[in-house]
């Protein structure tokens, strides 16, 4: 398989992807050559609910760091600043559009009759959508794993659509869904068994995302449809802005500006938006596989794939 892609833009991106993905690494690395384990960040904690900012006094759900019960990362958002209702509103609030795209993206692409690795696909993106704002509605540790366990059977989905991507209509790769079964199973029991250890989840998560993406770029190179190469490019695009967005509230989040601009909230909108895209190129993809003669409708940012003959009884 070709990795390198005829489009000098999608090059940069991936070279953006590249160095935002090793600054990550490092980032973990360093953070946990520092301690950032429990007892640093307990320490955080009580230091920032020392000025209130992150504190759960006069609050519905408590706050982080307060029990057992409660996440192990508290974001850069201040808490209980809103409402008393909702933990982090902005990041809450923003959650909320991951579960719209998943919806629309089912919805846009109902009569195409996809294959049931796209269903699993919407599932879990509208499953990461409603952890999420469980999760920075509450803090609690629950709505952490809420959160990040269907961020990783929701990649997993991802790796079986993209292999089998140029698969023969009807040919269910067992193997495969069983090896990517085991192996999330495995994965899934680390932040389970390791609560405190936010970085092996994140770990997990960025390589197994750097894989989809490496794979799926490959794809890109073998199309010429303009308007379906674009979506992936703008897909790639908006999830590298999303990442280095994230990055930036996770390293210097003690900065007042850091702190005004909700960052993270960003992070949720871009990579909504980078999976929409990205997705719908799979789903291009496929449906040309299909020999549907499909092609992009729509207007972004909600464009999506239509076909150009009658769609038969799902494969
Ligand atoms: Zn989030």
């Amino acid at each position: 398989m070709p990795y390198l892609t005829s489009s000098p833009r999608l090059d940069v991106v991936m070279l953006i992807l590249a160095i935002t993905s090793i600054s990550m690494i490092v980032n973990v690395i360093v953070l946990n050559a520092e301690g950032a384990g429990a007892e640093a960040r307990s320490a955080v904690r009580d230091t920032a609910n020392s000025d209130g900012r992150h504190g759960a006094r006069g609050t519905v759900f408590g706050g982080v760091g307060q029990t057992a019960g409660f996440a192990n990362h508290d974001w850069c958002e201040a808490n209980y600043v809103v409402t008393p209702w909702c933990a982090e509103f902005w990041n809450t609030a923003t959650s909320c559009v991951l579960l719209c795209v998943a919806v629309f993206a089912w919805a846009a692409h109902r009569s195409l009759q996809l294959e049931a690795r796209f269903t699993c696909a919407f599932v879990g993106f509208g499953a990461v959508g409603a952890g999420s704002v469980f999760f920075h509605a509450t803090l609690w540790h629950s709505a952490q794993l809420a959160d990040e366990l269907p961020m990783l059977w929701v990649s997993a989905a991802h790796t079986y659509i993209i292999v089998a991507t140029e698969d023969k209509p009807g040919r269910r790769r067992t193997s495969l869904a069983a090896a990517l079964f085991t192996g999330t199973v495995l994965v899934s029991l680390l932040p389970v068994f390791y609560p405190q250890r936010q970085d092996l989840f994140l770990l997990a998560f960025g390589v197994a995302t750097l894989v989809n993406i490496f794979l799926s770029t490959s794809l890109h190179s073998r199309i010429s449809d303009s308007a379906a190469r674009r979506l992936y490019e703008l897909g790639l695009l908006s999830y590298v802005v999303g990442v280095v967005l994230w990055l930036v509230e996770r390293t210097h989040c003690h900065q007042p500006l850091v702190q005004r601009l909700q960052l993270h909230a960003w992070w949720h909108l871009c990579s909504a938006l980078g999976w929409l895209y990205i997705c719908t190129f799979w789903i291009y993809l496929r449906c040309d596989v299909r020999r549907l003669r499909p092609f992009v409708g729509g207007r972004l940012p909600l464009e999506s794939v239509r076909a150009g003959v009658a769609v038969a009884k799902a494969m």
